[in-house]
């Protein structure tokens, strides 16, 4: 017979159907046993006696055959979707049996020990709250590409074995066995590959794109790596960038998550310079009532200086990142104005923001080779550092590059915030902990002396 979804069970009254999954819950009642049965699709209430239920306990695999009956009225549960019905077993078959789980599966699990409910996180997973988190996750990232991919885009892979790519935070290395003694750096973001690919004439690129930096963890910030939606495009201005992707994110609100209510459309773009008067921040939670759940409040964060005075380091830095380009009014100053006041100049660059996080940032890239390389003097670059690091993309440059921009968004910190959960770790299956060690697998780990040979690496004794 052929396997019946828990959710189709209201619409097979009086018909006898196999279903398969997980035992959610057991209850003995004398001479009847109720199993709540649970699959992707829900939950569904077993009627057996206690020879066909036998010793079946909770989260073994088991199926089902049985006849959909209605339920009476005073014993319609209206908290589930099958609530109206009920399976009366004939007969039941163990695929797997299951130890008693570490914690609770069938609780939102917010109270549980996280290192716990990571080291678990398969059992985890199983808690109805983050069966909808994966799947809303799933909806939104295949809304993007259907989005993008009807507007012309083309989904390019880049690679991950590959060189620093700076955006201002550290790298993650990884040792090259052919090369002993050099490295290969995970890319902070595809950034220098996706403005190669508009040197390359691909025009509109985009990538669901894995990104690695070696930042302290924070609620709001994954350790280790995260996912964005990336996006360049070449012969365009500012505002089609953000056009684009303003009309993706309400397309996503009205068809994945119709309950929630968008403050204001267009969303209100606001300068660097009022934000920061106005809000004293450069992402302002733009609700009109915060205490609402469903608001969401987005919104343009524009006209950032270009610069931003390090310090400790006695140097300019990149607001954005080095490829970021100035405002056309503000160039010739990077050539004749007083470095002192480099902090004035503006960049052509603007942040996506929702309830006071930063879901987003992008800009319009540097296309002059020479202006690219005066930006990475006044960082602070010497000629053959800049050469060493950068020189495929000045020599690129020198081929026909297109007037190019780009955006890249934030996918896990969107889905904190529209899900309403308190960490990125909500809305990711496996990932980091707060203390940097991954889900299930708790790298990083030793390695076999073996390895370290081949690789020509010795760890100093302690
Ligand atoms: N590469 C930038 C980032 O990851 C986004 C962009 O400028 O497109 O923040």
């Amino acid at each position: 017979m052929e396997r019946t979804v828990i959710a189709d069970t209201v619409n097979k009254i009086s018909q006898t159907v196999l279903l398969k999954g997980w035992v959610n819950t057991r209850r003995d009642h004398g001479k009847i046993v109720f199993l709540d049965l649970r699959d992707r699709s829900g939950l569904v209430q077993v009627v057996a006696t206690p020879e066909i239920a036998g010793k079946i306990g909770p989260e073994w695999v088991i199926t089902v055959a049985g006849v959909v009956k209605n339920r009476p009225e005073k014993l319609v549960n209206p908290k589930i979707p099958t609530g109206t019905v009920e399976i009366e077993a004939k007969g039941i078959d163990v695929l797997a049996q299951s130890e008693t789980p570490p914690f609770p599966l069938e609780t939102e699990g917010h109270d549980i020990d996280e290192e716990t409910r990571l080291k678990y996180r398969y059992l985890d997973l199983r808690r109805p709250r983050l069966q909808r988190n994966l799947r809303l996750r799933n909806e939104v990232i295949q809304k993007m590409r259907r989005y993008l991919l009807e507007r012309g885009f083309w989904e390019v892979e880049t690679p991950i074995l590959t060189k620093a790519t700076p955006e201002g935070a550290r790298d993650f290395l990884v040792p090259s066995r052919l090369q002993p003694g050099n490295f290969y750096a995970l890319p902070q973001s595809p950034q220098q590959y996706k403005q190669l690919l508009m040197v390359a004439g691909v025009e509109k690129y985009f990538q669901i794109a894995r990104c690695f930096r070696d930042e302290d963890p924070r609620a709001d910030r994954a350790y280790g790596e995260f996912t964005q939606l990336d996006i360049e495009m070449s012969f365009v201005a500012q505002e089609e960038i953000r056009n684009l992707v303003e009309e993706l994110y309400i397309e996503i609100v009205t068809e994945i998550f119709p309950g929630k209510k968008i403050s204001q459309i267009p969303f209100p773009a606001l300068t660097y310079a009022e934000a920061m008067k106005k809000y004293g921040t450069d992402k302002p939670d733009l609700r009109k009532d915060k205490n609402d759940p469903n608001e969401l409040a987005f919104g343009w964060i524009v006209d950032f200086p270009l610069f931003e005075w390090k310090e400790q380091e006695n140097r300019w830095d990149a607001m954005h990142h080095p490829f970021t380009a100035p405002k056309a009014e503000d160039i010739d100053f990077l050539y004749y104005g007083d470095p002192k006041d480099f902090g004035k100049l503006r960049a052509d660059q603007y942040d996506f923001v929702l309830n006071g996080f930063e879901i987003g940032g992008g800009s319009i890239r540097i296309a002059d080779p020479k202006l690219q390389a005066r930006i990475f003097e006044i960082l602070g670059h010497s000629p053959a550092n800049i050469e060493k690091k950068f020189g495929h993309l000045l020599s690129a440059f020198r081929y026909g590059v297109p007037p190019h921009g780009g955006i890249a968004p934030g996918i896990d910190r969107f889905l904190m915030v529209i899900l309403n959960e308190p960490t990125l770790r909500e809305v990711i299956a496996f990932p980091t902990s707060a203390s940097g060690r991954t889900a299930v697998m708790e790298a990083p780990s030793n390695v076999d002396e073996e390895q370290l040979k081949e690789l020509k690496i010795k760890i100093p004794q302690k």
